[in-house]
């Protein structure tokens, strides 16, 4: 080139306002015009001779193995003309947003590359500078300018990140979020290439996207320079030229510490709701509208008796036939309502389907809603309430005994003190008269002798009582067995209570042979004694007492028949217990302790024997005593006696 015009030339390109830069074909630089110096604060003389890219920072100096400029030059088709955003290294090291464009002229030796730039005062996502130059006509320019505007409304204010990068792939615009999100700002961000990342993940994103194809990442994105691991998903895309060309790609970035977070959070309610959901002992499952289980837990499906996966998708008429649809009953209403039903009680007899014994149980149900008030389905609760219910039964009846206890044991006191007295008044009076009359020398009554010691006998025999009943609580009532011939004794008992009979009459038909058993001849004379006098107190005078004695399969039946004041039903089952007397004997009418059954019980079971009654209220009554024969020899008596009646 001649001097002068290389210096036209060069006062041209010193009143360009960009900066020109230009180089040889080994990109050492030849001249650079004044614009030049001003924006990069070197002297020209200084520039001359060194390699271009020093004016670029390291990381932008390499693509694909070409330098900067010759990157750009082969990109040239491409850019179709259009700069390239990178950043400049000014002298102080501050880098500057500029636009690049770069074009090259001759060959071999006599190449020239030339650089222009363009200082980029604003950031290029501003709305001032359209991310973009997109060649178009004078017509579309303003409409143009509007979508741009719109475009960079929407990316500036978009909740998620934002960045566009080239086919490099740098980094040529972004978002505030995003920067916050990575941590820093948008103007280190701006010019990044993505390959220093170092993630293979995002890098295969890239790549796909740069085909023409999306891909999502989600990661952990660690930043470089501070370390700090935010959760991101990232959406790349491809950008296209106008030609249909891919030119480069955007990534959509959402922070997703927070959703982490609320997953992490909801992950563990679930898991803990599902532990609650499993273990719980009470049923829990879930209806749909149509009343089709989605769901139960292990308890509802014991309940049910079926297995917890056989419910989802069928209705309980379907799982457990009649009684299923009873039971839906209570969800159906819920339907219908919209209001729950709680506590319904129900037994498995009437609508449940597990087998086993009857079982009760209380059912709650509730609709479910959606938070907008829309009616999911049913929930249903359902408790196994039948040891609740026995203990509330054991407990009511343990509650009745005590209080029948309490109540006998005041009968018994005041029954017991009015008994005792009753013969003594008697027997002080017929006392003192025989004093009187010994006083006087006079003629001694045996009548009176004889009243005075049938008093003193009753008395005897109701200490005798109850001395014998606080020896069976004590365990201490003795028994001497022997041979005894049970028909001999029971006709003995019947004439040693001749003198009290009264008008009674005795109807005894002996057995046809004897009968012995071994038994304590003392103690049984007791019990049957205490049959008769009790047969004699409680039927009417005049009546005729009937008394049976049978043998069958080595047992000894005793019956003794009146036509008495009879049992109450309810109270049968309770007369042989100490204290009892039944609510028809008042103490006014009958006198007695409630202790002759009591004891005769005790003595015969521990004969190997069992004593019972049948009784028909106002009709009479026939008390039972049966006893192994001496030829038995057992211990104890075969279980022949319907259970009813054995006590
Ligand atoms: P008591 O001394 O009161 O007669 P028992 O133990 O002999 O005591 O009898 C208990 C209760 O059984 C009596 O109070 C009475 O209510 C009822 N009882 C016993 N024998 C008869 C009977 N033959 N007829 C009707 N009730 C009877």
């Amino acid at each position: 080139m001649a001097g002068g015009a290389a210096r036209e030339l060069e006062a041209v390109l010193d009143a360009t306002v960009d900066p020109v830069i230009a180089c040889g074909p080994d990109e050492h630089i030849l001249h650079v015009n004044a614009a030049t110096e001003r924006l990069l604060g070197w002297d020209r003389e200084q520039l001359v001779g060194k390699p271009v890219t020093d004016l670029f920072p390291l990381r932008l100096r390499r693509f694909h193995g070409l330098s900067l400029p010759r990157y750009l030059l082969s990109r040239r088709r491409a850019l179709g003309g259009r700069a390239t955003r990178v950043f400049a290294r000014r002298r102080d090291g501050v880098e500057l947003l500029v636009e690049l464009t770069v074009g090259a002229s001759g060959t071999d030796g006599w190449e020239r590359i030339v650089l222009t730039m363009r200082r980029l005062h604003e950031v290029i996502d501003s709305l001032e500078e359209p991310v973009e130059h997109i060649p178009g006509g004078p017509d579309t320019a303003a409409h143009q300018e509007t979508a741009d505007r719109l475009y960079q409304l929407l990316v500036e204010n978009a909740p998620l990140g934002i960045f566009h990068f080239d086919r490099t792939p740098i980094i040529t615009a972004c978002n505030e979020r995003f920067a916050s999100v990575i941590g820093t700002s948008k103007r280190s961000l701006v010019g990044l290439n993505l390959l220093t990342l170092q993630d293979a993940r995002i890098m295969a994103c890239v790549r796909e996207s740069l085909d023409g194809r999306s891909c999502d990442f989600e990661g952990t994105y660690r930043a470089l320079t501070t370390g700090k691991e935010t959760p991101v998903r990232v959406r790349f895309a491809p950008c296209y030229a106008e030609d249909g060309t891919v030119e480069g790609g955007v990534g959509i970035v959402e922070d997703i510490t927070e959703r982490r977070r609320v997953e992490a959070e909801r992950e563990e309610n679930l898991a803990q709701l599902d532990l609650l959901f499993r273990g719980a002992p009470v049923g829990i499952g879930f209806l749909d509208t149509h009343l089709r289980y989605v769901r139960v837990n292990e308890t509802l499906a014991r309940i049910n008796g079926i297995p917890a996966e056989a419910h989802p998708g069928h209705t309980l008429p379907e799982l457990l036939g009649e009684p299923g649809a009873i039971a839906e009953r209570g969800p159906r209403s819920v339907l219908r309502t919209g209001e729950p039903l709680v506590d319904q009680e129900s037994t498995s007899d009437e609508d449940l389907g597990a087998p086993g014994p009857r079982r009760c149980f209380r059912g709650s149900f509730y609709p479910v809603r959606t938070p907008d008030g829309r009616v999911l389905g049913v929930g249903v609760l359902v408790e196994d309430i039948t040891e609740r219910r026995r203990a509330e039964e054991e407990r009511a009846h343990l509650y009745r005994e005590a209080r029948e206890a309490i109540r006998v044991r005041d009968d018994f006191l005041s029954i017991a003190s009015h008994e005792l007295k009753t013969p003594l008044t008697p027997l002080s009076l017929r006392l003192a008269t025989l004093e009187r009359r010994l006083e006087r020398g006079e003629h001694l009554d045996p009548s009176v002798l004889s009243h005075a010691r049938h008093q003193l006998t009753r008395l005897t025999g109701l200490i005798n009582d109850l001395l014998d009943a606080s020896r069976i609580e004590a365990g201490r009532l003795a028994l001497h067995p022997e041979a005894t011939r049970f028909d001999l004794l029971v006709e003995h008992t019947l004439g040693s209570l001749e003198g009290q009979k009264g008008n009674h009459t005795f109807d005894f038909e002996p057995p046809p042979e004897p009968i012995s058993v071994h038994g304590d001849t003392f103690r049984l004379e007791q019990v049957v004694s205490n049959l008769l006098e009790n047969a004699l107190k409680y039927s009417p005078d005049g009546g005729t007492i009937r008394v049976r004695l049978s043998l069958t399969d080595d047992v000894a039946v005793l019956s003794v028949t009146d036509p008495g004041i009879g049992i109450p039903e309810d109270q049968q089952q309770q007369l042989f217990d100490r204290y009892f007397r039944a609510r028809n004997a008042s103490t006014r009418s009958y006198g007695g302790l409630g202790l002759g059954l009591y004891i005769s019980r005790d003595i015969v079971e521990r004969h190997g024997g069992r004593i019972w009654v049948e009784s028909t209220p106002g009709r009479g009554s026939t008390f039972y005593v049966a006893l192994p024969t001496l030829a038995a020899a057992r211990p104890a008596l075969p279980q022949v006696w319907p259970d009813r009646q054995l006590h």
